[in-house]
């Protein structure tokens, strides 16, 4: 296979397009399998039972975590999102993100946390050379946000997640709601009301049929675009253009000067288009989908070393044809295979 490439800057190898011409520019990485919640639309617990997910000796080691990027790196990545699993499960999780935020190359450090766990490790995280966070919160009133994850999860937690946070220095934090017909439409207004003003950016995100674990239906998910009439109704919106191509989330600023919402919304405006994203599960396999059935292992090439590791990422990535959500009404019914979960490659 022969990568087509781009050209190199000096300190960068291979930078590949795939076959429809998308340069790979973000990187998802899942640093745990496991997770502390147990979201009905991502890892049902009548579906993935308590325990899921605690065997570390699956999982790449800090070594291999940093080769894999710095290849990653070597091919185009910029931005890098540490997510899982719920990420702040992972032991020594500071001293990862201290590795991976001197990689050459790497100018946007993320993590995307159910925030439950965050408070106490705020700090240590900015510390480390944390660039920014995104925060999973679907609903504040206290018995729905319980029952959201699962019987596992208390809001007051994740509020105080978001404050330590704040405390430590991370600012225009992201906070996503995956809103689901029926269940948390209601929690949308006061979620808005909660955040309009703080300097954070609320993002509805529409339910999406990842995976196979959830039972997902189209009947559940809620359109951005109602959704959006909606809180125009009430607090004026205006559209604000997109920061950078690949954007994911549609921008939405409050006309009274209050800051900006977003929405993703896979379902009803597919964005494959402009997909510059490559996921890979904790235990090291890549997925350039987020609708894939199936993952490539890189350990093997891993074990070779940095340099023979990007060729074959250059060489995969080329290879690369994805676009499910612009074909999603033809493929749900043709998919072959069990689409990857969530919760293993991180969203
Ligand atoms: N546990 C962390 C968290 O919840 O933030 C990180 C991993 S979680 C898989 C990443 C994101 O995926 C979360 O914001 C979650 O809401 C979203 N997600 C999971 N399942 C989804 C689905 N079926 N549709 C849309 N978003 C989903
Ligand atoms: Fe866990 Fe995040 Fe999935 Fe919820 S969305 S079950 S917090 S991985
Ligand atoms: Fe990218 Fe696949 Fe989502 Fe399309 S469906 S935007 S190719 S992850």
């Amino acid at each position: 296979m022969n990568a087509v490439l781009r050209p190199d800057t000096p300190q960068m190898a291979h930078q590949p397009l795939d076959s429809r011409g998308r340069p790979l520019r973000d990187l998802r990485l899942s640093v745990i399998e496991a997770c502390n919640f147990r979201c009905g639309y991502c890892m049902p617990a009548d579906r993935v039972p308590e325990g899921y997910g605690l065997d570390a000796a699956s999982r790449l080691n800090f070594d291999q975590i940093e080769t894999l990027v710095r290849g990653f790196a070597r091919v185009g990545v910029s931005k890098l999102r540490v997510t899982g699993g719920e990420p702040l499960l992972r032991k020594r999780l500071p001293a990862l993100i201290a590795r991976l935020a001197r990689i050459e190359g790497i100018d946007d450090l993320a993590m995307t946390t159910n925030a439950s766990l965050l408070a106490p490790h705020a700090q240590a995280l900015r510390d480390a050379g944390l660039g920014r966070l995104t925060i999973s919160l679907d609903a504040l009133e206290p018995a729905r946000f319980a029952q959201m994850s699962g019987g596992r999860g208390q809001v007051e937690r994740v509020l105080e997640g978001i404050a330590a946070a704040e405390a430590a220095g991370f600012s225009a934090m992201k906070v996503n709601c995956v809103v689901q017909r029926g269940v948390n439409e209601d929690q949308v207004l006061p979620l808005v009301a909660h955040f309009r003003g703080s300097g954070h950016v609320l993002r509805f995100i529409e339910y999406m049929d990842v995976g196979s674990c959830n039972g997902w239906q189209r009947g559940q998910v809620v359109d951005s675009d109602s959704l959006r009439a909606r809180i125009h109704a009430q607090w004026p919106l205006q559209d604000l253009p997109s920061q950078y191509t690949g954007e994911v989330a549609s921008r939405h600023g409050f006309i009274d000067g209050q800051g900006e919402i977003g929405f993703v919304s896979s379902v009803t405006h597919a964005f494959c288009g402009d997909c510059h994203r490559a996921r890979v599960s904790a235990d090291g396999h890549l997925y350039t989908c987020l609708f894939a059935s199936t993952g490539t292992d890189l350990r093997p090439a891993l074990a070779h070393g940095e340099a023979r590791f990007t060729a074959h990422l250059a060489d995969l990535w080329s290879a690369r044809a994805d676009r499910y959500s612009e074909l999603r009404n033809e493929q749900r019914s043709a998919r072959r295979g069990k689409p990857v979960e969530m919760f293993l490659i991180g969203g």
